[in-house]
């Protein structure tokens, strides 16, 4: 963009989908001040970080400042909450403020979280903390460092309007981007509405935008099932990614599962420290539903959810033909098979460059035992799972399992396993490029909010330069590579503070 000049939003989410989108505005803030903003995304989005800097830049990234032409609209949705059906979600606190096309000419919705109530917002307060918002720019930035599809924080703007939780906080208003906001609930409330020509245009944006190649898939039921093949395909792989680097999200509703296979919504999430298929953080999720190991079973029931929206595009409209709600049934349920055979295949491949055994032939068994004998291994004896690969790296290195040795309680066992896995010849240069140093370690993070939210936003800043390098092992920073200390105790999340 020219230096100075007003960043230019399309409406086309507004115009296409007007049943989706309620013209809204944000609530001004009392003392906008910005605490930060991302000056290379904001590059890549055309924006002029100086012009985002100066009073009106401000005012645009909390939404009070509407520039020529945008039309900002609250988005609605549906979802399944924890397994139960909300029919009308939708933003609560949050705007569309439109798409920007980047220098690239990619389209990127604009995006606000935490600028007041809206038609959506039920009991709702519309507001949103400075440490949550602060939360989601530092863990959205570290998992598009780590090569993880994602929302991002362009923003952070402190309000200056006191936000009662618990204890009263102060607000914020965060700006993000996003491939879009389209979402499973997306879906669920088109297909509610009965009016198959809604459905049939959200399908229709959701491949143009996301997933362009569907749309030369022949007919209109052809398109839908490839639409639905490549939202299970993008899903299947982001949650491998979270699976290979410990992330749990926390809040897996269907709300919050995109159509372009983009994390969203960083609320409760956490990265293990100790690996453990059952670690939970959200103080709300008591069953373990979203528990890191259960995340790939959730997003198969998610993905269920939206192949059901889609049955009545996937057959030929025919009013008296009984079988073609069985035909529409198969074609779902072949779409959905590929998922536990597609997750499997990123995953298995995930480990083997985490093992530095990519190089070997596709379908050794001996390597997916070393692989199941590892987590084993490492479940049992609590150990860091951020830190385990770069050791494992360090042991390749010296040709002997001494650097990751004492990670381990059962030292005998994972000599044996060392030994096995040695003689094939592992590759430590790969692992270093596929295994972090650095991811956001919930002691750290909260560490860094809680300076923040006192006014003190340096531990942050250095939070976020070293988990936007991750692989990189810096000296002088060795104490974001560790695991929380015994003090720090089990660890809880919150939704929506
Ligand atoms: P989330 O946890 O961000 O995925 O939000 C789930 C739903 O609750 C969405 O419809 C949000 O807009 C809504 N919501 C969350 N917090 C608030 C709030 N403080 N005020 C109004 N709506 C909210
Ligand atoms: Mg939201
Ligand atoms: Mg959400």
């Amino acid at each position: 963009a020219p230096a100075g000049s007003e960043p230019r939003l399309t409406h086309a989410f507004a115009d296409a989908l007007p049943e989706l989108a309620v013209p809204w505005k944000a609530a001004p803030a009392p003392h906008p001040q910005l605490l930060v903003l991302d000056e290379a995304l904001a590059a890549e989005l055309g924006l002029d970080p100086a012009w985002l800097r100066t009073a009106d830049g401000v005012r645009f990234l909390t939404g009070e400042h509407v520039t020529d032409g945008a039309q900002p609209v609250a988005q609605v949705y549906a979802g399944h909450q924890f397994g139960g059906y909300s029919p009308r979600l939708g933003d609560g606190r949050a705007l569309l403020l439109g798409e920007l096309t980047t220098r690239s000419g990619e389209v990127r919705d604009l995006h606000l979280k935490g600028s007041g109530r809206t038609p959506l917002s039920r009991g709702g307060d519309g507001l949103a903390a400075v440490g949550p918002m602060l939360r989601e720019h530092v863990i959205s930035s570290a998992m598009h460092a780590l090569g993880v599809p994602t929302t991002r924080a362009l923003a952070v703007v402190a309000t200056g309007r006191d936000v009662q939780r618990e204890v009263v906080l102060p607000g914020a208003v965060l700006a993000r981007t996003a491939s879009s906001h389209l979402r499973v609930g997306s879906f669920q409330y088109a297909r509610a509405t009965g009016d198959l020509g809604l459905l049939r245009r959200l399908a229709d944006v959701a491949t143009a935008r996301h997933h362009p190649a569907a749309a030369a898939a022949g007919s209109p039921q052809d398109q839908a099932k490839a639409l639905l093949d490549a939202v299970v395909a993008a899903q299947a792989d982001l949650v491998a990614q979270w699976v290979l680097l410990g992330f749990v999200h926390g809040v897996m509703n269907t709300d919050n599962t995109t159509i372009s296979g983009e994390t969203i919504d960083y609320g409760p999430c956490a990265f293990v420290d100790a690996y453990d298929p059952a670690a939970s953080f959200s103080s709300i999720d008591h069953a373990g539903r979203y528990a890191y190991g259960a995340q790939p079973g959730v997003l198969e029931w998610n993905l269920a959810r939206f192949a059901e929206t889609l049955l009545p595009l996937l057959v030929e409209e025919q009013d008296d033909d009984e079988g073609s709600s069985d035909r529409a049934v198969a074609i779902a349920t072949e779409s959905l098979g590929a998922y536990r055979p597609r997750f499997a295949r990123a995953w298995r491949a995930g480990m083997r460059r985490k093992i530095g055994l990519a190089h070997l032939a596709g379908d050794d068994d001996a390597v997916d035992q070393l692989v199941t004998d590892l987590l084993g291994l490492a479940q049992t004896d609590h150990v860091d799972h951020t830190g385990l690969y770069r050791r494992l790296a360090d042991a390749a290195r010296a040709g002997s399992g001494a650097p990751a040795r004492d990670l381990f309680l059962a030292r005998e066992a994972f000599d044996a396993w060392a030994d096995r896995w040695l003689v094939l010849s592992p590759d430590a240069a790969a692992m270093d490029a596929t295994n972090p140093v650095y991811v956001p370690r919930n002691h750290l993070v909260e560490e860094a909010l809680a300076a923040a939210t006192d006014g003190d936003l340096a531990p942050l800043e250095r939070l976020v330069e070293v988990v936007t390098h991750p692989y990189v092992e810096r000296t002088g920073w060795e104490r974001y590579a560790e695991p929380a200390p015994d003090a720090f105790g089990p660890y809880t999340t919150f939704c929506g503070t």
